[in-house]
């Protein structure tokens, strides 16, 4: 995998294919910043070689030029946190952004206006992925945000680049990170998956199936599992559709020597609101009107004791209702226990895809695992055995 640290940039203009795609106040000052920060250690390596930084970016879903998409709003907060000034170019293509970046000096960083206000990226067209590899004289990829896309400027453009692209660091370190639980982890290998649906998360447990020593499944998909054994699971969300289904993950767990853990008791409530009452029930004899919003004081005690006999460990959606506070207890207490193995050097931990990114901010130990992906969509695609067209095109041509 090339990486921007395979190269040095001396001289070079560099089109960086960012995800600046963040959330934005009503007055359009930046709420989250997180990917914007994320991007600053890819920027100041091209910068310090002496490269001349041309940023590309989408921000929402604009059908037409709309100034509420513009990435204008986003320039002050970029030069606070690149520490440098920002021009920005309100298009991406044409002559403008042509003669602002033939003036450029080394170190200079440019802000090109949403690639998606040409209908044509997100259509991924040759002929404008081209026009656009024309304002560079390399490629680097470090949006894994859109990687599961074949847009042009996050796939397309690459073909364009032969031998002149590469990964930022945000891309190659969420490729690094996750192929270290996929490809290769420190046995015992643990999956934490728990989210509301089984539907949604198929293709996840089958390829956890061959790779993992471990599968704890929580969260509102541990119903379908449990009903499908013959549990009384009441008014708990439920796939009745997907009981075959996940009669048969179980057994090919068996035949894989995969051992699965369900939870053994949960919290119940008479109501799916943050005030419903609530007791302790066995997670296969809950009874009518009640539903299992949480994993009970046994079940956390049984799910901690396998992650403490783990080495590598990815988790991937809450073990219950983590929004209320009620019903926020087993995803927090899993949460510490990651965080405390990680803490004490025993553990690899990587949290990503889906809701379990919110919950490791939401409890503050985000900075306690050793990686949570910023990745969304690209993410769950990757851990689905999926290929990434972002990453597959930058692969091809590096
Ligand atoms: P997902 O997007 O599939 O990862 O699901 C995340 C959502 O699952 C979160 O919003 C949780 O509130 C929800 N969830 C977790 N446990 C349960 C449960 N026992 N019943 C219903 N929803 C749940």
């Amino acid at each position: 995998m090339k990486t921007i640290d395979d190269f040095s940039f001396a001289g070079q203009v560099v089109l960086i294919r960012v995800d600046f795609n963040v959330p934005l106040q009503a007055d359009f000052s930046v709420a989250d910043g997180t990917r914007i920060l994320a991007t600053v250690p890819t920027i100041a390596k091209i910068r310090n070689d002496g490269g001349r930084v041309v940023l590309m970016s989408h921000l929402g879903r604009p059908s037409a030029r709309e100034d509420k998409y513009s990435l204008r709003h986003i320039v002050t907060y970029l030069e606070k946190a690149l520490q440098t000034r920002v021009s920005f170019v309100n298009d991406c293509l044409g002559e403008g952004a042509q003669t602002a970046i033939a003036q450029m000096k080394d170190a200079e960083v440019i802000l090109l206006e949403n690639v998606r206000f040409y209908a044509e990226e997100e259509a991924g067209d040759v002929a404008f992925a081209q026009k656009l590899a024309k304002l560079g004289d390399m490629y680097v990829n470090d949006a894994f945000g859109t990687a599961h896309r074949a847009h042009a400027s996050t796939a397309i453009i690459a073909q364009f680049f032969p031998k002149k692209a590469c990964f930022g660091y945000v891309m190659a370190n969420e490729i690094l990170n996750v192929n270290k639980v996929l490809k290769g982890g420190t046995p015992p290998i643990t999956a934490v998956v728990g989210g509301s649906k089984v539907s949604s998360k198929i293709a996840i447990l089958e390829q956890l199936m061959g790779r993992v020593d471990h599968l704890i499944i929580g969260g509102g998909m541990a119903y379908t599992f449990l009903r499908a054994q013959g549990g009384q699971t009441g008014n708990s969300i439920c796939e009745e559709n997907l009981q075959g289904l996940a009669l048969e993950l179980m057994a090919t767990a068996r035949a894989k020597g995969v051992q699965i853990h369900l939870p053994i008791d949960v919290v119940c409530a008479d109501a799916f609101s943050p005030e419903a009452n609530t007791q302790v029930c066995e997670a296969n004899a809950i009874p009518e009107g009640w539903q299992g919003l949480d994993a009970g004081p046994k079940t956390i005690a049984s799910f901690a004791a396998v992650v403490k006999l783990s080495k590598t460990l990815l988790w991937n959606g809450p073990i219950g209702v983590f929004e209320f506070e009620k019903f926020a207890t087993g995803t927090r207490e899993l949460g510490e226990v990651i965080a405390a193995q990680t803490e004490a050097g025993t553990l690899f931990s990587l949290v990503g895809g889906g809701d379990s990114v919110s919950a490791v901010n939401q409890f503050g130990l985000a900075k306690r695992v050793s990686y949570v992906s910023t990745g969304g969509g690209a993410m769950l695609e990757y851990l689905e055995g999926r290929t990434l067209p972002g990453i597959e095109a930058v692969l091809k041509n590096a």
